[in-house]
């Protein structure tokens, strides 16, 4: 039995991972924190991809109103031949070890978005730069998401899902190798800037059983302390396997929507299931 003060902790609506403008989600990191504020939302993370540039307009919104707020990066990370992403919570934004590792991640990204824009080029998909940019409002974050938007507003394909399924992901015309962070480095760079790490949306990579032991392994090792049991991007069946996870591994529970916009995101902010209560909330740290 928990005792109150831990159940109290427990029934904080926490979001801790979510998107805005800066890099794929559709509101503006002050409209993010409104929305989140009008859905109930007590504890809320800006988590943004290989990119802090919302934090401090997030955080403003967030003190005027009142939300507990802290800031968050999402960063991409290669792993075994897949992409894996690594959640960053109650980071210093400032951090110059982290900064430094963001700005790279961007530089890589900005020369796999002409990729990609080439790859589809070939299939006969002409000026998907020019379209991808008009979706991407940070010209510094050009991601997947963008280039989808644009095949559907240019009536290639009826949704983004779609999209990913017939030209973005591995094994499709528009689908490029990258070279992300390695792990230990993203992993580093959160503990430089005072986060805490987490693997996110575990369930969502296509690891076999031996890799992702082996992810997590190397995860705790560089100091990784949490992984997303609860995810806008997980069925309950996933969520049961991760807090399984969790508790293996003695890791601390995070609970995240992924909200990206109200079109594309499953779960919207705020409203995602409660952690199962024997785990320990991430956000027993960042309270
Ligand atoms: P990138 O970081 O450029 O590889 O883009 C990854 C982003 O694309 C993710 O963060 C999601 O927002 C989006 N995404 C990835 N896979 C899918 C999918 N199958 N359907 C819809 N959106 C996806
Ligand atoms: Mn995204
Ligand atoms: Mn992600
Ligand atoms: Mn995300």
């Amino acid at each position: 039995m928990l005792s109150s003060p831990a159940r109290a902790l427990h029934a904080i609506n926490a979001d801790l991972h979510c998107h805005s403008t800066v890099s794929d989600g559709w509101l503006e990191p002050e409209a993010v924190v409104l929305r989140a504020l009008a859905n109930g939302v007590e504890l809320l993370a800006l988590t943004d991809h290989d990119e802090v540039g919302g934090i401090d307009a997030a955080a403003r919104v967030a003190a005027v109103h009142g939300l507990h707020f802290v800031a968050g990066v999402e960063v991409s990370v290669s792993f075994a031949g897949e992409t894996i992403h690594i959640v960053g919570l109650g980071i210093d934004h400032r951090d110059p070890t982290l900064v430094a590792g963001l700005e790279q991640l961007r530089a890589g990204r900005d020369a796999r978005a002409r990729r990609i824009a080439e790859a589809l080029e070939r299939i006969g998909i002409a000026d998907a730069l020019a379209g991808a940019h008009r979706f991407a409002r940070n010209p510094a974050l050009v991601s997947r998401a963008h280039f989808a938007r644009h095949l559907v507003a240019s009536g290639v394909m009826p949704d983004v899902r779609t999209v990913f399924d017939h030209y973005l992901v591995r094994g499709k015309p528009g689908y490029v190798e990258h070279a992300w962070a390695a792990l230990e480095d993203a992993v580093a760079w959160i503990r430089a800037a005072g986060g805490i790490a987490v693997v996110a949306h575990p369930a969502r990579y296509r690891l076999s059983a031996a890799d992702l032991g082996r992810l997590f392994d190397r995860f705790i090792a560089a100091g990784g302390e949490a992984v997303e049991v609860v995810s806008g991007a997980h069925t309950e069946d996933e969520m049961r396997r991760f807090a399984s996870l969790a508790r293996q591994r003695g890791l601390l529970a995070s609970r995240a929507s992924d909200f990206h916009g109200e079109k594309e995101s499953p779960v919207d902010l705020g409203r995602c299931n409660p952690l199962p209560a024997d785990l320990e909330p991430v956000w027993s740290r960042l309270m």
